[in-house]
């Protein structure tokens, strides 16, 4: 992967967190304490005040950096969960830091999501970020799996939508929302809504440059 390709994930999912914070902080005044928006915005400012240090890495070094940072930066509960995510990411991308394959990527996310679950406690189900990262690996997989590469982006965006859409239906049994029991539904999650945003803001930028 190339430096200006890791610049431009880092710019999209910044432009993208700081674009949508209020919405995101709106959903956590609903069912939590309301600084969502706010975290995340401070998480993904610090990576684009480390773009340049980051990119210059390869990938493998890169996501464990940028995972490092969203564990410092980031108060709330969602910055250890994303920096899981993105340092075992990091941990199982290919060793000599060449772009990944779709299944090797589709491994790194697997990697990524075991260690939000090992982090977390939790498990799919309970109305968090992970009811959008699984339907997405999953989505992934099916893709590979297919042959269907080309429409793995498609595939990818429907699965994190309706994830999302399905953390309405939910009770909360994690996080400060579990505190509000039968109350928490009827809301969608703001830790699905993040990684769905952040899923579309990768997407934009990796669709059709895989090869870069
Ligand atoms: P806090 O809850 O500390 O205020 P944030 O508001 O930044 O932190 O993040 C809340 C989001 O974090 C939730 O919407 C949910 O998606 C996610 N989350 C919270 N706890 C867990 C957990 N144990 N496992 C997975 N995700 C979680
Ligand atoms: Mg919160």
């Amino acid at each position: 992967m190339t430096p200006e390709l890791m610049r431009s994930l880092i710019e999209a999912t910044a432009r993208t967190i700081e674009q949508r914070a209020e919405e995101l902080t709106a959903l956590d005044s609903a069912i939590g304490d309301g600084d969502h928006g706010f975290n995340m915005a401070r998480g993904f400012n610090e990576l684009l005040t480390q773009k340049d240090t980051i990119a210059a890495l390869p990938l493998g070094a890169a996501l464990q950096k940028a995972g490092m940072a969203l564990v410092m930066k980031v108060g709330g509960a969602s910055g250890p969960l994303y920096g899981s995510l993105l340092m075992e990411m990091g941990k199982a991308a290919p060793p000599d830091g060449r772009t990944p394959t779709l299944e090797e990527l589709r491994q790194m996310l697997q990697a990524g999501i075991e260690g939000v679950k090992r982090r977390g406690k939790s498990e799919r189900g309970e109305k968090t970020m992970l009811d959008v990262l699984c339907p997405v690996v999953d989505a992934l997989g099916t893709a590979i799996e297919r042959g269907e590469d080309d429409t793995a982006a498609t595939r990818v965006l429907a699965a994190a939508a309706w994830g999302l859409h399905k953390t309405s239906y939910m009770l909360a049994t994690k996080g400060r929302a579990s505190f509000l029991g039968e109350r928490s539904k009827g809301h969608i999650d703001p830790g699905a809504c993040s990684s769905a945003l952040l899923v579309g803001a990768v997407i934009s930028v990796l669709d059709g440059k895989a090869d870069k």
